[in-house]
């Protein structure tokens, strides 16, 4: 970076290299935690998975645990879900759940739409 060869220049070429920093930090994702079970800073790109760079624990354990929570739920709902296709099932088995699930998002997508006229026109 340019701005950072120069800081003796004065505060504005300091302030506009913290800027600079800090947008490529957002753009990036990628940002500096505290270590919760170490309490050394360490690289963090704000995902569940982030491990420590000096201990390897979890940078945020209990996000973790709702990510699994969260894909926990998703997995049961799809396993229940009447419209997956089973790999056992007859040809008229899948007709019957494609069938129903084509039903299924035309009456959402009615549903939508009845929903954005009341919404729009109702006021
Ligand atoms: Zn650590």
């Amino acid at each position: 970076m340019v701005v950072a060869d120069k800081p003796k220049k004065g505060n504005i070429v300091r302030q506009s290299y913290v800027w600079a920093l800090l947008l490529t930090n957002s753009f990036s994702m990628k940002s500096e935690k505290k270590c919760s079970h170490c309490g050394e800073w360490t690289t963090w790109e704000k995902q569940p998975t982030d491990r420590c760079g000096h201990c390897n624990e979890y940078l945020d354990p209990r996000s973790l645990q709702e990510k699994e929570v969260r894909e926990e739920k998703e997995r049961v709902f799809r396993e229940n879900d009447f419209f997956r296709v089973r790999e056992n099932d007859s040809f008229l088995m899948i007709m019957v759940r494609k069938t129903g699930w084509a039903l299924h998002a035309i009456f959402a997508a009615i549903a939508w739409a009845f929903l954005w006229f009341v919404t729009t026109f109702s006021g």
